[in-house]
């Protein structure tokens, strides 16, 4: 019997909901670039259900039954003793979420000799040793745009939350404070400031467009320049590298995939040559900082804050300093999974095992790695 192995992140502490905030998720007509959400044959699941971690099993239990495949779901993902481990030896599909990465290494894949399809519920396959996919001719897909915009939204927010120092007031007024000077001696407006993304690519300029109405000076770097008319309506400055656009802002928010030239480039030597108390926003990956620059950064006051969803590894270590540096307002990696997005990546998950499984073709802005090379928005995103 065929097997898939999907590991999603544990349920709730308390138990998998019964109930929800809200009673339905709002229906969208197509992606902002007019591509089309997610289009399986049907789905077993309500809009707007827990869907990501292992009691929800991407709404996908009925659907392996019927093609009469086994399905272990499990969140145990690490160390040779894991469920992971122990059931890949016989895997013919992997389904796993950035936000929970099941690392699926060389030595991992080596150690799964029918695996065939690697699929991320949700965007961003760096989790998947791409190299080792391809040597080993496996398909590795995601669902792009699925949680696009739910990102760009959660960039935002935090941006907002750092600049306008947010947490710390929080913490004032639930704790039975008022302390008014101690909120706002580190408080701004960003109205003014200047707003630079790393990659004004499907996240990234979804956030410039969310960002231009708080009356910011907008900048960019990517490898290609957007259209004029883009650049024009609204009012960018392109930057030719990203040392130019790090040296010119206020506020950087990196928004790149993770390969071999993004790893470790927000180091010391690029904070250094930021402006003093620039605040800096990464949604994208961990492992595009040199996370003990970060620390260092911000205890200096080099950098006034620093925000994000994104930590390396995941989940990290109870004494990750991350988790207790100054001025940050990190999240666990949740920006792509709200209840929005998870009915989507699950959706589009389903559509496509239905195309992989009846032999069609996969969409290509799903493809990661086919037929032994990048491919589709792979092969522009990891080069
Ligand atoms: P896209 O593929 O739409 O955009 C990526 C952009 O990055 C492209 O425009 C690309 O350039 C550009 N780029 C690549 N390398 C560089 C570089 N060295 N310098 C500047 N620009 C570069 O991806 P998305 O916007 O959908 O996602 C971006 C990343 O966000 C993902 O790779 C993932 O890691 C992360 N992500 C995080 C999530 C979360 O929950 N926190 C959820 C979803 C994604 P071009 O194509 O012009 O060559």
């Amino acid at each position: 019997m065929a097997k898939c192995v999907m590991v999603l992140y544990p349920d709730p502490v308390d138990g998998y909901p019964p109930t929800y905030a809200r009673d339905t998720i709002p229906v969208l007509d197509s992606y902002p670039d007019g591509s089309t959400l997610p289009t399986p044959s049907g789905i077993d699941f309500t809009p707007g259900e827990l869907l990501g971690c292992v009691s929800g099993a991407l709404g996908l239990r009925r659907f392996f039954a019927d093609a009469g495949y086994e399905l272990v779901v499990t969140s145990d993902k690490d160390g040779p003793d894991s469920v992971f481990e122990r059931e890949l030896p016989d895997a013919d599909i992997v389904i796993s979420q950035p936000f929970w990465p099941a690392y699926l290494s060389a030595e991992r894949i080596a150690k799964a000799p029918k695996l065939k399809l690697a699929l991320t519920a949700g965007i961003g396959s760096d989790h998947v040793d791409l190299d080792a996919a391809k040597a080993r001719g496996i398909t590795v897909a995601e669902e792009t745009y699925s949680n696009s915009i739910s990102v760009a939204e959660h960039t935002v927010m935090q941006t907002l939350a750092l600049v306008r120092n947010f947490v710390p007031s929080h913490r004032y007024a639930v704790d039975g404070g008022w302390n008014i000077a101690d909120c706002v001696s580190r408080a701004y407006d960003v109205e003014g400031m200047d707003f630079g993304v790393i990659a004004a690519g499907r996240i990234g300029r979804a956030v410039l467009e969310r960002m231009k109405p708080f009356g910011v000076h907008l900048h960019y770097t990517d490898i290609h320049r957007l259209p004029d008319a883009v650049e024009r309506d609204l009012g960018l400055t392109f930057h030719p590298d990203v040392a130019s656009l790090a040296a010119a802002v206020d506020i950087v928010s990196v928004h790149s995939p993770l390969y071999a030239g993004t790893r470790g480039m927000f180091d010391a030597t690029l904070l250094n040559s930021m402006r003093r108390g620039a605040y800096l926003v990464n949604t994208a990956r961990a492992e595009e900082t040199v996370p003990e620059a970060i620390v260092a950064a911000l205890e200096s006051g080099q950098l006034a804050g620093y925000a994000g969803d994104v930590w390396h590894p995941q989940p990290p270590a109870p004494d990750h300093p991350w988790r207790r540096m100054p001025h940050q307002a990190m999240t666990p990696h949740v920006s792509g999974s709200t209840l929005s997005a998870q009915a989507r990546y699950a959706a589009g998950t389903r559509e496509i095992l239905e195309d992989w499984l009846a032999g069609r073709p996969i969409r290509p802005e799903y493809l990661i790695v086919a037929d032994g090379a990048l491919a589709g928005t792979g092969a522009r995103s990891y080069r």
